[in-house]
């Protein structure tokens, strides 16, 4: 019994702790799952949809300024007059420049080729020159315009972003490229805001997967093919508009990727982030659900097992104890028993057993009723116990039988007793409806003999019993050696 219990908590307690684990563990991995697909595929390409908008937002202003330039009637008139005075040309530029805070503001001429910039006429644009190719790109394209990024003829350390704004006259003639630069500060501010914002790397690679721009804290590989774990991803990232990825680096860590194509700059913006800081939340939470799950796993068991302990309690009661009377039950009986005897033969002392059956009783559940019985009963086994010592065991063997075991007890002295019970009932003055009604009993008393069965000895107090019944009830008759 007792190892079936201590295996019984250990089951439940794998049984309990296997279910929060096996809950904590689906939550857990549903959620990272969640979360990552949510920073894939939302996350990391809202952000740079954001840039995205921005970027183009910022473009607006020098695109309205370039639109208006090529559609200026000054323009066309100063071309349509052979481009007489170039400091008119200049001066216009340096207007443009002033009023709108572009950095640069440049018009080439189809027909001279002349470069003019607010300083002066910078240059004459040539095919062979590869510097000039921005101008041939913008001859050629269909659209209006072409932004490209470069570096400018006026000063070669600065990168900017130029709007290259196609002018054709009323026949559809291609006249020239005019427009206005900015500087990439804006774009750089951009992106080191958007770092500071959201914990995420941006940076932009060129069609070839060169870094064209970055923030001045993160520097990226210069060529996104070097980056740890992106050798194969890069072939992707350049050749589709977007791309989403996650991949492992050298490190340990994860790191998420999106990228976009930005096709006004012919780049990609890559949007970058190293392990989810949310998947730390994630691992904590987790922890916490697993501390929670040994808590309340602890209190389940401990519950169980007084639980248990409770149930086993009141069976072992039901199991050895007789429900109306309190008395040993038959089956515990046996057990009792084998120990006394073997207690007995150790000390070498006697052993009784004495067999008390209350007369006629039929007649007082037929004069009182069975409840009337009832109490009878319970009221003689309370008598029987109050006369015998704690070690003696008085058990309920029949009806209206009982069984008393009286260690060391030869058996005069049993007999003695049992006088004492049969005299204290007898005296019993037991009120039933309005009635007194009187109780009596006859018993027969045997004591063991070597190697005798509980069977054996019952045998005989019964038969003693039976013989005290016959000779008129209320009487005792022991084994005939104590009769002399
Ligand atoms: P005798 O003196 O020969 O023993 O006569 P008796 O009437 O006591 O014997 P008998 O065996 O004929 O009847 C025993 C009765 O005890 C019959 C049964 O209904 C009653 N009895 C047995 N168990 C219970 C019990 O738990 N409660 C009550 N009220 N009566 C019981
Ligand atoms: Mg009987
Ligand atoms: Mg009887």
């Amino acid at each position: 019994m007792v190892v079936n219990k201590r295996l019984y908590t250990l089951l439940l307690s794998i049984i309990v702790l296997a279910g929060f684990l096996a809950t904590s563990l689906i939550g857990y991995f549903v959620a990272k799952d969640s979360l990552t697909d949510r920073l894939q595929q939302e996350m990391l390409p809202l952000t740079s949809d954001n840039i995205y908008s921005e970027i183009q937002r910022d473009l607006l202003q020098p695109l309205l300024i370039s639109s208006l330039m090529a559609n200026d009637v000054f323009v066309f008139d100063w071309v349509n007059n052979g481009e007489q005075d170039a400091s008119k040309m200049t001066s216009y530029l340096a207007q443009i420049q002033k009023k709108y805070h572009t950095i640069t503001a440049f018009f080439v001429s189809e027909s001279t080729g002349q470069y003019y910039h607010p300083t002066g006429v910078l240059k004459k644009v040539s095919a062979s020159n590869p510097e000039d190719g921005w101008y041939f790109q913008a001859r050629a394209a269909r659209q209006p315009y072409v932004i490209n990024i470069d570096r400018d003829t006026a000063d070669q350390h600065r990168l900017s972003i130029f709007v290259n704004y196609r002018i054709e006259d009323k026949s559809g003639n291609f006249i020239g490229v005019i427009g206005v630069g900015l500087s990439l500060q804006t774009v750089v501010e951009l992106i080191e805001n958007y770092q500071k914002r959201y914990g995420r790397e941006i940076y932009f690679v060129n069609r070839e997967g060169d870094v064209m721009l970055q923030s001045s804290h993160y520097n990226p590989e210069l060529h996104i093919q070097n980056k740890a774990g992106l050798d194969k991803a890069f072939v992707q990232i350049l050749t589709s508009p977007s791309a989403s990825f996650s991949f492992k680096t050298s490190n340990g860590s994860v790191l998420y990727l999106n990228s976009r194509l930005v096709p006004e700059f012919d780049w990609y913006l890559i949007v970058e982030q190293v392990n989810d800081p949310s998947s730390e939340r994630l691992e904590t939470a987790f922890l916490i659900n697993m501390g929670v799950a040994l808590v309340i796993s602890a209190i389940v068991l401990l519950l169980a097992h007084v639980a248990v302990r409770g149930y086993h309690d009141k069976l072992e009661t039901m199991a050895t104890q007789d429900k109306l009377t309190g008395a040993a039950s038959r089956q515990v009986f046996e057990f009792y028993f084998k120990q006394a005897v073997a207690r007995c033969k150790r000390r070498d002392e006697p052993l009784a057993l004495v067999l008390l059956d209350i007369d006629l009783f039929k007649m007082i559940n037929d004069n009182y009723g069975h409840q009337a019985g009832d109490r009878v009963l319970n009221r003689v086994a309370q008598l029987i116990k109050s006369h015998v010592r704690e070690e003696d065991v008085v058990c309920r063997w029949g009806g209206e039988e009982f069984l008393v075991m009286l260690s060391g007890c030869d058996l005069a002295h049993a007999r003695d007793i049992t006088e004492v019970i049969r005299s204290a009932v007898a005296a019993l003055q037991f009120p039933v409806n309005n009635a007194v009604a009187k109780i009596t009993l006859s018993a027969g008393i045997a004591q063991m003999q070597e190697e005798e069965t509980l069977g054996q000895i019952v045998e005989r107090a019964d038969h003693h019993l039976y013989q005290a019944k016959n000779a008129g009830r209320n009487c005792i008759k022991p084994d005939p050696a104590a009769t002399e």
